[in-house]
């Protein structure tokens, strides 16, 4: 393997603290060189926060680097182990079209894992090419980059860069390599696969890493390992609720896709809800609805106690005691999430304080745009701006009345008008990434290797609070059609 020369120029400053990990966590993975990359897009505000230099990364030693044709100096290339359940069905998985170059220290000191997808074959490909298609991989870096703007935990974008190398999906598609940089890639699916596969050791040396890595506040805790369940937990609502307070439907919860940091990832069916309805599901594959909007909570809890059973043994001593504490914990998701959630609501409709009949008047709202079948966001769009017309639900009865309950409430606490419209702004997204419009930037690149629609919309999305007129363009809803939006697995 030939190591990168101009390593001082790109700035990589690499960790393998991921090798320090009993073997059965992973395995060292040697290059499969492409013969033409070429660069498609580079996040350059990412790489300065990285440490890279944006100049360098473009390069030919850069983009080198960035398809695995040539490692960074202090990179040590592995891949992972891990398990899942896929749809409710328990089954061995782990890296079989990533690689992990290593753990980038940026310069405020944090560490971030920079991983290839599409890098090729490895020993966990089962029956996969170990590639990714230009289309899937420009559609996660849309996805997670308007997360990031959001401001929602996610994993981000470095880099998309094609490879030259057609790969066979259900079309001949032009094969590319995503760069993405996440807190870890450490799974509920990891600890699936410590406590299916390995020894209590072993499991003990995956938390131990865990919390140094994610949760060092808990290093001393005297029982660290509870400790780890409570943040896991914790931090899950919040995304969870997050995710529901933008509409945002991931679409394959599988516990492989469920991260321990809290960060969203793997953008595969993912997608935006356009008419509020709790059943939305856009996943091709998911024809029961597990993944819908509305059970995206309960499956957070099914996940968690898939990841509470895994921590069993390291609890406490007595397997009945540490069930206990175990379902004692999960149980506590619900209010967390509840809490969370309704702090959330308020904050979009402006409610600084709290009162008892918040909840109704929330549900009452959500209750009215289901059955009108109104669009998600616009809705809280037009009640930030108060330009409340024209759609049938606006020009209900029923929601005239709302409107005035509302009203009233606002009026119950001491914040200005001004104050009020401030804080829904900063919570009602005045756009998100409409289906419609992230298939005609994706399109025009596949298709016309045109990114400038894609550029206009990453940049639009950069900032979905600002209220600009430049976006407005960007609100609008997609012409009716008689087909439902569907999404396809990233593969
Ligand atoms: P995902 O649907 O991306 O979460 O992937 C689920 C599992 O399938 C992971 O273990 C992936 O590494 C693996 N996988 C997905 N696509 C491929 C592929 N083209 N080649 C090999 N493995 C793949
Ligand atoms: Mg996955």
């Amino acid at each position: 393997m030939t190591e990168t020369k101009e390593t001082i120029e790109i700035g990589w400053n690499l960790d393998n603290s991921y090798e320090s990990l009993p073997e059965i966590f992973f395995t060292k993975q040697g290059l499969s060189p492409i013969t033409s990359p070429k660069l498609i897009i580079l996040n350059a505000p990412l790489a300065t926060f990285l440490g890279l230099n944006v100049q360098a990364l473009q390069s030919e030693e850069g983009i080198a680097n960035l398809v695995g044709n040539k490692i960074p100096k202090g990179a040590s290339p592995l891949t992972q182990a891990y398990a899942g359940h896929q749809f409710g069905s328990f089954t061995m998985l782990g890296d079989g079209r990533a690689l992990l170059l290593g753990e980038q220290i940026t310069p405020q000191g944090e560490k971030v894992d920079i991983q290839l997808k599409g890098s090729g074959r490895t020993r966990y490909s089962r029956g996969g090419d170990g590639r990714a298609a230009l289309g899937p991989m420009l559609r996660e870096y849309i996805i997670s980059e308007a997360m990031y703007g959001l401001g929602i935990p996610t994993t981000r974008s470095l880099a998309v860069v094609t490879t030259g190398e057609p790969i066979i999906r259900e079309t001949e598609q032009p094969g590319a390599i995503l760069t993405r940089i996440a807190a870890s890639h450490i799974r509920v699916g990891t600890f699936q696969y410590a406590s299916q596969w390995g020894e209590r050791e072993e499991l003990k040396a995956l938390a131990d890493y865990t919390i140094q890595r994610h949760f060092p506040e808990g290093i001393n805790n005297e029982n660290k390992y509870l400790f780890l369940l409570k943040e896991v937990i914790n931090r899950q609502a919040q995304l969870i609720v997050k995710w529901q307070l933008v509409g945002f439907i991931h679409g394959v919860m599988n516990t492989d896709n469920m991260t321990i940091s809290g960060e969203t990832i793997d953008y595969g069916p993912c997608a935006f809800m356009d008419t509020y309805d709790p059943a939305t599901v856009f996943s091709s594959i998911d024809v029961y609805g597990r993944y819908a909007y509305g059970n995206q909570p309960n499956i957070a809890v099914w996940n968690l106690a898939r990841l509470a059973e895994t921590l069993l043994p390291l609890l406490h001593s007595d397997q009945e005691q540490a069930v206990e504490i175990a379902q004692e914990e999960v149980s506590n998701f619900a209010q967390l999430y509840q809490n969370n959630w309704f702090a959330g609501m308020r904050a979009k409709l402006g409610i600084f304080n709290e009162e008892p009949e918040d909840k109704i008047l929330i549900e009452e709202l959500l209750g009215m745009m289901h059955k009108h079948s109104a669009d998600y966001t616009n809705t809280f769009r037009a009640l930030t701006l108060d330009m409340c017309s024209h759609t049938e639900l606006f020009t209900s009865p029923e929601f005239k009345h709302w409107y005035q309950k509302w009203q009233e409430r606002l009026s119950r606490q001491q914040e200005s008008k001004d104050s009020v419209q401030q804080l829904m702004k900063k919570n009602n997204p005045a756009i998100i990434p409409r289906n419609h419009r992230v298939e005609a930037a994706i399109e025009a690149a596949v298709k016309n290797g045109d990114y400038s629609v894609m550029e206009q919309l990453l940049d639009a999305l950069s900032n979905p609070f600002e209220y600009s007129e430049k976006q407005e363009e960007y609100a609008k809803l997609p012409k009716p059609s008689k087909q439902k939006y569907k999404t396809f697995c990233g593969t």
